[in-house]
């Protein structure tokens, strides 16, 4: 990409006011944390041509700028952003698509209009980290439309592989970078230097990434945790033998000398100490089995696309309201409606009677409607 149009859009994305004057003048003002953070002052003038290759170097002040831009752009904690605005995906039948790909198991569906527009996205990777007696680590990568709260299924797959053919072969205009700032410090407002739009974005959509990763990692932890399960129904088992035999062992003892009132006491008294240290053991293997499931954000990518946009309107009985679901030009799927309830990601659902969206098997039992009667 040309770097005058990166230098333009990073600045830009940092609260720097650019101005373009002439062909090659860059007027830049720097608002006062950056001004230290790169050391210059609150005008400086560039000289950069415009022109893809014209310029590979810029050399400011007596040292080489985009070498000093680094901490903008690669600061700890990825928060990054990029637009693919040429990856289309013409929809030549919107009706048609929707009918062979959405089905309400007890409405019916109407396209009301399908249109071009523009997606943010929000690509989410995850560390997960589930611990029980063992540890098992993994990455999980999901996204999440910002615009419709729909979940493009399968896009971080696709996406990963394109950023890949990108990272070796760069296309002039496939993509461009935006903008980069910390995602930890997102949280909070320490050490944050970035675009506080983005952040506030990003705070909106980071939960709904976060319950995606949640079913991801239940998926995806599902061996870990049935190998749990049935090592603590192992180690009940032999419990529950050892000591019903010690019970019977003091039980025949206690027949035999049944008329002995002090051997009676003392069997009871062993049969209870015995009852407790059981107890205890069952909690001791259900505390070694106890599994937890840490979910962390490590990056955030922000995906721009242009997108075909279908507003639908679901019908059950006399009642109706508007989803909107975008085709996605990455997987060239409709995007994916998600369970009120589990929160899967649902293409096929019922509708209660508020026309909540449930998955089949969380339907009838709408979550939304359930909480408001209480
Ligand atoms: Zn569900
Ligand atoms: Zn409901």
């Amino acid at each position: 990409m040309e770097l005058r149009s990166f230098l333009i859009q990073l600045l830009s994305r940092h609260d720097c006011l650019v101005e373009e004057a002439g062909d090659a003048e860059l007027r830049v003002l720097f608002p006062s944390p950056i001004q230290e953070s790169l050391h210059v002052g609150e005008l400086e003038i560039f000289n950069m041509p415009r022109g893809d290759g014209k310029s590979l170097s810029l050399v400011h002040g007596g040292r080489d700028f985009i070498e000093t831009l680094e901490p903008l752009a690669l600061s700890s904690g990825l928060f990054s952003a990029i637009a693919f605005p040429h990856l289309t995906f013409p929809v030549k039948e919107p009706a048609g698509l929707l009918a062979s790909h959405l089905t309400i198991q007890n409405g019916v569906f109407r396209l009301k209009d399908a249109r071009p527009g523009t997606c943010s996205y929000l690509m989410v990777h995850f560390r997960i980290v589930a611990t029980a007696d063992t540890r098992s680590e993994r990455m999980i990568a999901v996204a999440v439309n910002e615009k419709t709260r729909t979940i493009p299924v399968g896009m971080e797959a696709q996406l990963s592989y394109l950023l890949d053919q990108r990272g070796t072969k760069e296309q002039a205009g496939a993509g461009s970078l935006k903008t980069t700032c910390d995602l930890t410090a997102s949280s909070g407002n320490r050490g944050f230097s970035g675009n506080p739009e983005a952040v506030s974005d990003l705070h909106r959509t980071l939960p709904d990434a976060r319950e995606q990763a949640q079913i991801a990692a239940r998926e995806t932890f599902h061996d870990f945790i049935n190998n749990l399960n049935r090592r603590l129904e192992r180690d009940l088992a032999r419990l529950q033998q050892y000591y019903l035999t010690l019970a019977g062992e003091i039980e025949k003892r206690l027949q035999k000398k049944a008329r002995d009132p002090e051997e009676r006491e003392r069997a009871m008294s062993r049969f209870e100490a015995t009852q407790t240290d059981y107890f205890k053991k069952i909690q001791d293997a259900r505390d070694k089995y106890a599994l937890e499931i840490v979910i962390e954000p490590v990056s955030a990518l922000r995906v721009e696309l242009p997108v075909t946009i279908m507003e639908v309107s679901l019908q059950r009985r006399k009642a109706s309201r508007y989803v909107f679901i975008p085709v996605n030009p990455i997987t060239r799927r409709l995007e994916s409606l998600v369970c009120e309830k589990c929160r899967r990601p649902v293409l096929n659902f019922h509708l209660c009677d508020a026309l909540h969206i449930l998955c089949q098997t969380c339907f009838p039992d709408c979550p939304t409607c359930n909480n408001k009667s209480i």
